[in-house]
């Protein structure tokens, strides 16, 4: 994980992950928040879906 300056105010920004779950599965974003200013980076977003014959899909969104 690389560290990220906020564009705004400079200071170091704070690496979160958000999950929230859906009728057919979860979604979990990855962001990057300003502890200053609350200026939020979208890092990257993973969807995570059941398929058939109980799989599992994962799906990476940059
Ligand atoms: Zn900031």
């Amino acid at each position: 994980m690389k560290e990220l300056l906020c564009p705004k105010c400079g200071v170091k920004m704070e690496f979160m992950a958000e999950a929230e779950t859906g009728n057919d599965g979860k979604t979990i974003k990855y962001f990057y928040r300003c502890p200053a200013c609350g200026t939020k980076i979208i890092g990257s977003t993973i969807e995570i879906k059941k398929g058939e014959n109980s799989s599992v899909l994962i799906k990476v969104m940059n």
